[in-house]
């Protein structure tokens, strides 16, 4: 089976092609995404659909037919592949769910075209026939997926996998979440937190900052927002982090202490043994960071012998998770 497969970012959109017989991609291409600028554009999902349109014509152009589509999305998809809010793309301006299959398939046209959520898409990189696991994305926001038995569980509803919006902080003035709330998860653990981590830090911890690399780095300024979580001082941060930093180490730990509590309930929960750590902040922190993961959900759970430093994994260290686990997704379920 050969699938067109494509993985919408925040700031790339990639397709190829997936041969479900020597389990492999071909024809790789990317396009900027229609990000959070067109928003302010009157249709912002007709920059989306050229987008795509004009991939699918670059892997089309390599001469090889696909008998499927499928579309790893960044964000809520329901049971009939309706996708019901597009935060990352475009904040809160998709104003309706938006049937993205059929958008596409006027265009294209001839096909079934299936619509996941990414991170959905992205587990079938690493299922196994009955495997049980939790891939977690450690990126702008924090998300999840758990997988029972080789499938992915997210309730009657479809709404399971967003632990990001635990609430772990309750104090009234805790930080803001995207969603609106406050203190959730993603607030506190996400690569966004970490500049109000490191400002806050940085008031506090004088003597720490002082004895820093990053002594000179202006924390307290006004840094803009970066799009897609890493700015050049999540790059100085993560360098220092890497370097055993203590100042970089005491900001990753505000964020690693309540993603660890997570992974602890889960465990607690389901009984998870086995966490694959994926996103654009998690990667660039690198090892030690899974480390501190490790001892964060150790220290939230009883002694029941688990070692948590083998029960958390990092993700294959390429950028090809969503459109490999979309093409094998829709080849496991075109085989069942
Ligand atoms: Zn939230």
């Amino acid at each position: 089976m050969k699938v067109l497969v494509f993985d919408i970012g925040g700031s790339q959109l990639r397709a190829a092609l997936w041969d479900s017989s020597s389990q492999s991609l071909r024809h790789r291409c990317a396009s900027p995404s229609p990000g959070p600028d067109a928003s302010s554009r009157a249709d912002p999902v007709a920059g989306l659909l050229e987008g795509m349109h004009s991939l699918a014509e670059r892997v089309q152009s390599q001469g090889e037919a696909h008998d499927a589509v499928g579309i790893a999305f960044p964000g809520p998809v329901d049971g009939a592949g309706m996708v019901a809010q597009a935060p990352t793309l475009w904040g809160s301006a998709l104003l309706q769910p938006l049937d993205l299959a059929k958008a596409f398939g006027e265009r294209v046209g001839g096909c079934p075209i299936q619509v996941a959520n990414d991170l959905t898409a992205a587990g079938f990189r690493y299922r196994e026939p009955d495997s049980n696991f939790c891939i977690v994305t450690v990126s702008s926001g924090v998300g999840n997926k758990v997988f029972l038995g080789g499938w992915p569980v997210l309730g009657p509803n479809q709404r399971g996998g967003e632990i990001g919006h635990w609430r772990v902080d309750d104090a009234a003035d805790a930080a803001p979440c995207d969603c609106g709330g406050r203190g959730h998860l993603g607030a506190l653990a996400s690569g966004r937190a970490v500049r109000e981590h490191a400002r806050s830090l940085a008031e506090k911890e004088c003597d720490l900052l002082r004895a820093s690399s990053l002594r000179d780095f202006d924390f307290l300024a006004d840094l803009p927002e970066p799009d897609s979580g890493v700015s050049e001082m999540h790059r100085a941060l993560a360098s220092a982090y890497r370097n055993g930093d203590d100042f970089a180490r005491a900001v990753v730990a505000k964020g690693a202490r309540p993603m660890g509590k997570a992974l602890a309930l889960l465990h607690l929960g389901l009984g998870l043994e086995r966490f694959i750590i994926m996103g654009g902040w998690a990667q660039a922190l690198g090892p030690h960071y899974l480390k501190d993961l490790a001892s964060a959900a150790s220290a939230c759970t009883w002694d029941n012998g688990g070692p948590w430093t083998e029960w958390i994994e990092a993700c294959a260290s390429d950028d090809d998770s969503g459109l490999i686990g979309m093409g094998r997704m829709l080849s496991l379920r075109a085989e069942r």
